[in-house]
């Protein structure tokens, strides 16, 4: 048998990790499983999206609609946008990747906080752009100083994220402002605003009041979170005409599926609805952060639908120790993201945490005040 060499392929594929995606829960006799480690909503899409889901129609023979028109307009008279400032993608991640595809390559630079969302690595470093990893403050919250100082000439892409996931706290305006101002206008912002619904902060960032004025920021938004829809596969963005012009060249053809695009039409369609599922959503989420903190957990501001426990070293203990009792949760070698799911669910992870604080003192011994 001949011997052959396998396909060469870039360089550039040895400087990332691929993205891990959050684990199944294991079984464990007498315990309901709950995966926690995805971010997904666990209350059902809405039933009028589950109608349309339904509905025959669709023949799988033709195409979508590949320009998305009904929901393009349908986004455009929900944020008070024209449907040429949207765009719609297979998810946000083809978003992520076609933003980077349109501003980066190996003569150009990225710059985002760390940690944050795993696919900001991926796609810069795919695209072969020098990656500054500016990382996050103490408390979870991006350091805006040290991201605009790590902007150069070469700088074609900044990634804020707000809430961050997976630490929790939002970008408040002043920042987000600051930081515009402070950065060239030729360098694109993109504001990763997957998780926006559940932030009830008052300070949060509000990037779509600064599109006017800023024609190089993107909001880059989904459908897979407070909508409740990730199995469909639908992201947006809301941006200046020549970004999404420039967009429109760089993602994949018919990416979204006809029966993706109708059923996320008819979740926006019931958008004050929407809104208020997030913010039941986010007062357990608050409830649950306040109880993890009566304990004597140090937690940052949770602002999205999860819950963050900076764990350093102790991470994969607190994983294996989770999934003993048939929870999943999310180790990003840091610490623990925990999404917000069923009271049961939730109940569970205190009775965990309570222990697993008690096993490990010194976690409590590095609490700091939290300021929210
Ligand atoms: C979940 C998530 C996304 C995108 O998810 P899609 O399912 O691809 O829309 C983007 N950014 C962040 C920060 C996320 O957590």
């Amino acid at each position: 048998m001949v011997i052959r060499d396998s396909a060469r392929l870039r360089a550039e594929l040895q400087t990332f990790p691929p993205y891990v995606p959050g684990r199944a829960p294991e079984e464990v006799p007498g315990l309901t499983p709950y995966r926690l480690s995805s971010n997904e909503n666990h209350l059902d899409p809405l039933p009028a999206v589950l109608e349309a889901l339904a509905q025959p129609g669709d023949l799988p023979t033709r195409y979508p609609d590949d320009a998305a028109v009904a929901l393009r307009k349908r986004i455009g008279e929900v944020f008070g946008v024209s449907p040429d400032r949207t765009i719609v993608t297979a998810g946000a991640s083809e978003l992520l990747v076609a933003l980077t595809q349109i501003t980066s390559d190996n003569r150009t630079e990225a710059v985002y906080p760390w940690p944050s969302f795993e696919m900001y690595p991926q796609v810069t470093g795919l695209a072969g752009a020098k990656r500054h990893e500016v990382p996050l403050q103490a408390d979870g919250r991006h350091d805006l100083a040290a991201m605009i100082s790590a902007v150069t000439p070469a700088t074609g892409i900044v990634f804020l994220c707000s809430p961050n996931n997976p630490t929790g706290p939002v970008l408040t305006q002043d920042e987000l402002v600051g930081l515009l101002d402070a950065v060239p206008s030729h360098v694109l912002v993109v504001l990763d605003e997957a998780y926006w619904e559940f932030a009830t902060d008052p300070q949060a960032a509000r990037g779509i009041e600064l599109l006017d004025e800023h024609p190089n920021l993107v909001l880059a938004r989904t459908f897979s979170k407070a909508h409740g829809l990730a199995g469909l596969r639908v992201g947006y963005a809301i941006a200046h005409e020549d970004v999404i012009a420039g967009l429109l060249k760089a993602v994949i053809p018919f990416g979204v599926t006809q029966p993706s695009q109708r059923a996320a039409a008819v979740s926006l369609d019931h958008h004050d609805e929407v809104l208020a599922r997030a913010r039941e959503i986010a007062a357990v989420r608050d409830d649950f952060a306040a109880a993890l903190r009566d304990q004597g957990w140090t937690v940052p501001q949770a602002q999205g639908n999860f819950v963050w426990l900076p764990l350093g070293d102790l991470s994969d203990a607190f994983e294996l120790a989770a999934s003993r009792q048939a929870l999943a949760v999310r180790n990003l070698g840091a610490g623990v993201r925990i999404s917000v799911g069923p009271d049961e669910a939730l109940e569970r992870v205190l009775e965990l945490s309570r222990t697993f604080l008690a096993e490990h003192p010194r976690l409590q011994g590095e609490a700091r005040p939290s300021k929210h």
